[in-house]
């Protein structure tokens, strides 16, 4: 019998994870990705401070697609045709039987936006954070300033915690020089109570954290823009930074806008628990066989919901059962909206601690020293068990 084919649009967590389970369940794989290599953002955290290599981040997508059989295209997508599965690219046109989107979220708009560097955005970003954190370092001394927007469209595509990470790997690593007594370090959001969504426990123990890492905070104030030596707030107010990392919210890939996709009021895309594209003009998602995962979404669920790489995976494998159950006619699928939690590893350098939310409420746990190195192991494990180097541990 002749494969089916799949076209996996992106090659992050969701793209690959669901590459991945749709060569297991035999279908005929092609992923179209702008990057040749697949890049663990969640442990791209140490490259500023020196930790980690810009390499020890990426996997290459030739590696992982002779591993798994699927056939890798490097190309950028343009335009997308859901209703008839038609993918337009820089170098090309696709088409496919099952479409599966993934090539993540776009970014809020800022005005001076040339002022700051984000550890979320594109990838070799990490690098010229680290070179900015260098200079200081040479200089003897300055004010570091880092910080996270909202999106009050769709406030599942905040990211928080990575700036939370960096910063606190920053405290770390100038403590480790001597120097920290130089530096002026700064958090700051938007938001009156930044990481609310985690639960109040959480809140108290950043709170100490920042009280004892002498970092200072500046929470609850609209951000006006960026300039070249600090930040520009709604009542004029500024925040003076030698260097600022900002992390702005997710909303629609720019993509989408060239695309008959049906977008939420942020620009992501709608669907059902099943992942299935829910076209506005169309009741019956399954007559499209178009699939969308992982940060390209509008995620659905309780109000502290976000967007997370474990939550991308989870989604990318329902796909690959979805696909391969509609292929043989069964009415059996999986959903996505039972397995919304926030589930991560905060490391600070020298320890990290344990964040864990669901329905009942969040926890905040502790873990000097051993929790740094938990989240060296997964790295390790996420790239070796990609690789088929070693086992996979089910549901991770
Ligand atoms: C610094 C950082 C730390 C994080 N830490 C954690 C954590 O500890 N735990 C956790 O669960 N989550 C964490 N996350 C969130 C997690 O990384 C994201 O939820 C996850 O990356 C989403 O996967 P994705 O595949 O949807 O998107 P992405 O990983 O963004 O992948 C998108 C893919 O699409 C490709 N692409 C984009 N545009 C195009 C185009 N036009 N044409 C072709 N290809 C394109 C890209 O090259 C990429 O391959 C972190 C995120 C960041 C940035």
């Amino acid at each position: 019998m002749e494969m089916k084919s799949v076209l996996v649009l992106g090659g992050g967590f969701a793209g690959l994870e669901a590459a991945i389970f749709l060569r297991k369940k035999g279908f005929k794989v092609t992923m179209i990705s702008n990057r040749d290599y697949f890049y663990i953002y969640p442990t791209s955290i140490w490259i500023p401070t020196g930790e980690a290599e810009f390499e020890d981040i990426c996997v290459p997508l030739k590696e992982l697609s002779d591993v798994h059989g699927f056939e890798l295209i490097v190309d950028e997508v343009k335009e997308i045709y859901s209703k008839e599965r038609r993918v337009v690219c820089a170098n090309g046109e696709y088409g496919c039987e099952y479409l599966v989107i993934a090539i993540g979220s776009g970014k809020m708009k800022h005005e001076g936006s040339e002022h700051f560097l984000s550890i979320c955005g594109e990838p070799k970003e990490a690098i010229k954070i680290k070179e900015r954190i260098d200079e200081l370092i040479k200089k003897g001394g300055g004010k570091i300033a880092m910080g996270f927007g909202g999106n009050p469209k769709d406030p599942s595509n905040v990211r928080g915690g990575p700036a939370f990470e960096v910063l606190f790997n920053v405290h770390n690593h100038l403590k480790k020089l001597g120097i920290r007594d130089k530096f002026e370090l700064t958090f700051f959001a938007p938001m009156e109570k930044p990481g609310a969504r985690l639960g109040e426990q959480a809140l108290k123990m950043m709170d100490i954290f920042f009280k004892r890492l002498d970092i200072k905070r500046h929470f609850g104030k609209k951000i006006k823009r960026f300039e070249s030596d600090g930040i520009i707030f709604e009542d004029d107010s500024k925040l003076e930074s030698d260097f600022t990392m900002f992390i702005p919210a997710g909303n629609g890939h720019p993509v989408f806008k060239n695309s008959d996709l049906p977008l939420n009021e942020a620009g992501l895309i709608k669907i059902n628990d099943y992942c299935e594209v829910i076209h506005d003009y169309d009741e019956s998602p399954e007559f499209y066989n178009v699939f969308a995962i992982g940060d390209s979404v509008a995620l659905d669920g309780p109000d502290w919901r976000a967007k997370q790489g474990h939550v991308a995976e989870v989604m990318a494998r329902n796909v690959a059962f979805n696909i391969d159950a509609i292929s043989k006619g069964s009415e059996e699928r999986k959903g996505y909206m039972s397995h919304i939690n926030i589930l991560c590893v905060m490391d600070s350098g020298d320890g990290a601690a344990f964040v864990y939310r669901n329905d009942k409420g969040g926890k905040m746990i502790p873990m000097p020293v051993v929790g740094h190195w938990i989240k060296k192991a997964w790295g390790w494990y996420c790239r070796n068990s990609k690789l088929e180097k070693i086992p996979r541990i089910p549901g991770l």
